[in-house]
Parts: C-alpha cells; sequence; structure tokens
C-alpha cells in the first residue's frame, strides 16, 4: 500500500478511537457543501431563469448540475441500469439539494402533507429535516450519529435492526436510500413497521433496478473497493431488483403502491431524477 493511504488510514483510525472521525467527517462534508454552493452559483448564473424550480430554495435555471458515479462505481450503476440518483440536473446550483430530496419535498407539499405528526427521520438529509421539523414533532437517528450533528444536535444513537422505541409510536418513519446499507433489512422493515402506528406511513426509497431480475446482495461483505464494484457504492450491500424489494416490504405486513416515473409528470419541474418511481408504504 503507498505511504500516503497508509498514513490516510492511521489517521482514519486515530480519529474513529478518540470518536471524532463521523463527526468530522460529517462537517467536513458540510464545508464541501457550501464551497461547491458558493462557486456553482457563479457558474450558473448563466442558467438562472425559466426551465427548473428548485423546491426547496425556490431557484430557477434552464440547466440544475449534473451528478455520475466516480469510476469505480460507475461500472455497478450504469452495468444494472441502477436508478441512483445520477445524471442531467441532479443538484440545484443554488442551495444543491439533491434530486432524490426534491421528489420526497414535491410529494410532502403536495400529497402526503404532513402537520402535527410524530417522525422518525433516519440519518437526516438537511433539506428535508428542515423542512418537516417546523411542523411536526421529529426525532432523528442513525448508527453513526456524529456524522448528523451538524444537521440535529439531538441525533440519537440507533441501530434500524434493534430500535429502542415502543411499539405503534410514529405517524411517519423516514429513511431515505438507508436499506441499500443494512445487511439485515428484512429485520430493520420489521422494526420499522413495528414503531409505525396502524395506518403509518413509512418513506423509504432506495437505489433499485428493473433491468436485473434477481436483486444481487452479499449481507456479509465487508470490503469497500468490491462493494464498488459489485453494487456501485463502498458502503451498499445490495442493488434491489424493484419487485423484489416491494415483495420484502409486503412481507413485513406493508401496504405498498408503486408511482411509476410518468405518475410523478407533474414534479419534472423540480428537476426529480429521471425515471425514479415512488414507493408508496403504508401500516
Ligand atoms: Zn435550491
Amino acid at each position: 500500500m503507498p505511504n500516503n493511504i497508509l498514513l490516510k488510514e492511521l489517521l482514519k483510525n486515530i480519529l474513529k478511537k478518540l470518536g471524532l472521525y463521523h463527526f468530522l467527517q460529517g462537517n467536513y462534508r458540510q464545508l464541501l457543501v457550501a464551497v461547491k454552493g458558493i462557486s456553482s452559483q457563479v457558474k450558473y448564473a448563466k442558467f438562472k431563469g425559466t426551465g427548473f424550480e428548485c423546491n426547496c430554495c425556490g431557484a430557477m435555471y434552464s440547466q440544475f448540475i449534473p451528478d455520475y458515479p466516480s469510476a469505480e462505481n460507475a461500472h455497478a450503476i450504469s452495468a444494472n441500469e441502477v436508478v441512483a440518483g445520477y445524471g442531467e440536473n441532479i443538484l440545484c446550483p443554488s442551495c444543491l439539494s439533491t434530486a432524490r430530496e426534491r421528489l420526497i419535498i414535491a410529494l410532502l407539499k403536495d400529497n402526503i402533507k404532513l402537520t402535527g405528526k410524530k417522525i422518525l427521520h433516519f440519518s437526516p438529509e438537511k433539506k428535508i429535516y428542515n423542512f418537516i421539523k417546523s411542523s411536526n414533532e421529529v426525532i432523528t437517528a442513525d448508527i453513526q450519529p456524529l456524522f448528523y450533528k451538524n444537521i440535529d444536535s439531538k441525533i440519537k444513537n440507533e441501530d434500524a435492526t434493534h430500535l429502542s422505541f415502543s411499539d405503534n409510536n410514529f405517524d411517519v418513519v423516514i429513511g431515505n436510500h438507508i436499506m441499500e446499507h443494512i445487511p439485515n433489512d428484512a429485520k430493520a422493515l420489521k422494526e420499522i413497521y413495528r414503531v409505525l402506528k396502524p395506518g403509518g406511513r413509512a418513506i423509504l426509497q432506495v437505489p433499485y433496478s428493473t433491468k436485473i431480475t434477481n436483486t444481487l446482495e452479499e449481507p456479509g461483505i465487508n470490503d469497500p473497493q468490491k462493494q464498488s464494484t459489485l453494487f456501485g457504492q463502498k458502503d451498499h450491500v445490495r442493488i434491489y431488483q424493484m419487485q423484489d424489494y416491494i415483495s420484502r416490504l409486503q412481507y413485513c405486513g406493508f401496504k405498498v403502491s408503486l408511482m411509476e416515473y410518468k405518475d410523478l409528470s407533474m414534479y419534472y419541474k423540480n428537476a426529480i431524477q429521471l425515471n425514479e418511481a415512488f414507493l408508496s408504504i403504508l401500516k
């Protein structure tokens, strides 16, 4: 292993031992976002005008910023035709909201209206968290809570497969793109079902493929490089086949209906991700 990689690993391990790694990583990401935000506003000033409207910040541009997977992730994404948040018009040039955040916010504004609800929000995405917290009671949670401290300082340390909450506790559970990270997804889905009130709603979007015939997975894997090659991200353990994911949800007791991309045409103006379908999931 080259010296600089060894040094990087050593520093990472020291920071992990000190309990600082995920906290610094979360803050570093926010800093990168802030710097990128300033430069993209300058770069995209010429595209200001009609076309797409960001439903997080209200900015309007004829083009949003594209986002493509890194070289090590690209093959798995393209070979399996994974709908994974990449493509043209993904990031808002003004606030850097992502297409996947804008889809959820569009639905929350227009379709799933939430006021006065008790919500459990896993791995909180900043824009979604800020949107729901103004009119709801929101508890945030993650298995690496320090990573999200800069979004919610009160975030709880929770393992989705062993939740500390009592049964029938939440009106809504949001876990946007978390299931593909969890080795025992069946257990996490059962736990989410357990803590939801009867009639409650789960928002559990995942990267998925309709090209593959079976979900590709290796729940026991712990090899970032191989995970990139197989699943298109170094911390993913699977690529869901869409119908199989729906079956896994139904097996846990959820009632699932699919809003296909063509059913979401009223939100195209918000530059949602091309081809992304939305799963309506109810207990
Ligand atoms: Zn924006």
